[in-house]
């Protein structure tokens, strides 16, 4: 309870629902969103919360992008200060939705440690980087280790660190409880319905074209994944993302072991779910083999059946020798994804230059920075206000504007 009121607190915001600015318009703002994964989800809540006209097309189903296959922990782990405290203001914003929208989500903290003195030094990084903010890491002896969870064998301890902050959630879930109170405050979301082209006139937005027709708009929101840089081509700018391929294994379920996410010796990470499934992986990226090499190139699913089960079957079996009560749990499938990864790895939020009606709003880290994005963006949009916490994330600093027809 301390924690959330302390979270809440620096956060400075609004939980959805209490007074907002009025909305000072004849009419609505028509405001087009493109993309129904976690981003653009929250950002149509906020928007539809704050009295605007919200449409939100999606080429698939919700959540069918980077949110479905992501590990979907939340955190504010990164050593840029000024990104930190932007996803310190996203995991307020998440305590403050959590029990209105029922996301439910699991704040059982993140434990990482390290079986010798390289690893060691790794953890020891990672807990300075939280240094000096309200909620530093604290560094756990093997004792302390048992004491805080009995369910994980850690082997030996080189070094270990714990931060309470840390949540995760069922990032599919939490997405479809945005989009139900989207809904609520009056957002239409649409799909199948893929966006093909816009059009423009004297330099304004009018109209969003279609799989399923021209919905005209007055702004749009460009939260579209890995696509973003299809769609802001359309608008005269040029985007260019890094390809950021993860795969995750998902077991059957088991009864609750731990509610912690876990960092483990070798990279292994996972978290059990509230449905009692374990997720976890133990590679940022797929390794550079011969047998990745296509989708290290390119977003596709695993080439073939045996691949995928090798890397699910390899996770589980790494997970079980820190999970003794797992030992007799079943794989049951492994999701391929792919990060919307910006070149410098920092969110880009903003006005498109040279077409300020469309916006965009595509990140790494989209799970944990859903909700402050979401408030950020409503804001702007809406021209409520200018967010000087976006500065340092605005399109502009890739400026390669193509010629805008
Ligand atoms: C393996 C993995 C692990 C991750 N782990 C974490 C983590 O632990 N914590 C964290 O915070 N983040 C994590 N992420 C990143 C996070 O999942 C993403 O940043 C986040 O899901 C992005 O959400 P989004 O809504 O921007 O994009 P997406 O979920 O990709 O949604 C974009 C949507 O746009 C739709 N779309 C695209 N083009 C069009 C079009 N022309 N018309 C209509 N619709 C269109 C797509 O179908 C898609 O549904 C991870 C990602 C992966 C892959």
């Amino acid at each position: 309870m301390r924690r959330r009121q302390f979270l809440t607190g620096i956060a400075g915001i609004t939980a959805c629902g209490l007074s907002l600015p009025a909305f000072a318009r004849r009419a609505p703002l028509k405001v087009g969103i493109v993309g129904g994964g976690i981003v653009g989800a929250s950002i149509a809540l906020h928007l539809a919360e704050a009295g605007a006209d919200v449409v939100l097309f999606e080429k698939t189903a919700p959540a069918s992008g980077a949110t479905r296959n992501s590990f979907a922990w939340l955190n504010a782990f990164v050593a840029d200060r000024h990104y930190q405290a932007l996803r310190l203001r996203s995991l307020a914003a998440y305590h403050a939705l959590d029990v209105p929208l029922g996301l439910g989500i699991i704040w059982g903290g993140y434990l990482n440690w390290a079986r010798d003195a390289a690893e060691a030094q790794i953890v020891r990084a990672n807990a300075a980087q939280l240094d000096g903010t309200r909620f530093p890491a604290r560094m756990l002896s093997a004792a302390e280790f048992a004491a805080l969870d009995s369910a994980i064998e850690p082997g030996p301890i080189a070094a270990a660190l714990f931060s309470s902050i840390d949540g995760h959630l069922d990032p599919v879930w939490a997405t479809e409880r945005f989009l139900r109170r989207a809904r609520q405050h009056g957002a239409h979301t649409v799909y199948p319905c893929e966006l093909q082209g816009l059009r423009f006139h004297q330099g304004r937005l009018t109209t969003a074209l279609t799989s399923t027709g021209e919905i005209p708009l007055e702004r749009l929101v460009v939260a579209a994944g890995v696509d973003t840089p299809r769609i802001l081509a359309m608008a005269g700018f040029e985007l260019q993302l890094r390809h950021a391929p993860g795969f995750l294994m998902h077991s059957m379920s088991l009864p609750a072991l731990t509610n912690r996410i876990c960092d483990g010796p070798g990279g292994v990470e996972f978290k059990q779910m509230a449905d009692g499934t374990l997720v976890g992986g133990d590679s940022p990226e797929p390794p550079d083999l011969p047998v990745h090499a296509a989708i290290r190139e390119r977003a596709m699913d695993f080439p073939d059946e045996a691949l995928r089960a090798w890397h699910g079957t390899r996770v589980l079996d790494k997970i079980k020798a820190f999970l003794p009560g797992a030992q007799a749990v079943a794989l049951d499938h492994v999701t391929l994804g792919f990060r919307p990864m910006p070149t410098d790895a920092l969110p880009i939020v903003g006005a498109v230059p040279g077409a300020t009606d469309v916006y965009v709003a595509v990140t790494h880290s989209g799970v944990t920075l859903a909700p402050i994005l979401g408030d950020y963006v409503r804001r702007e949009v809406l021209g409520e206000q200018k967010v000087d916490a976006l500065t340092p994330y605005r399109p502009g600093r890739f400026m390669a504007v193509l010629r805008k027809s």
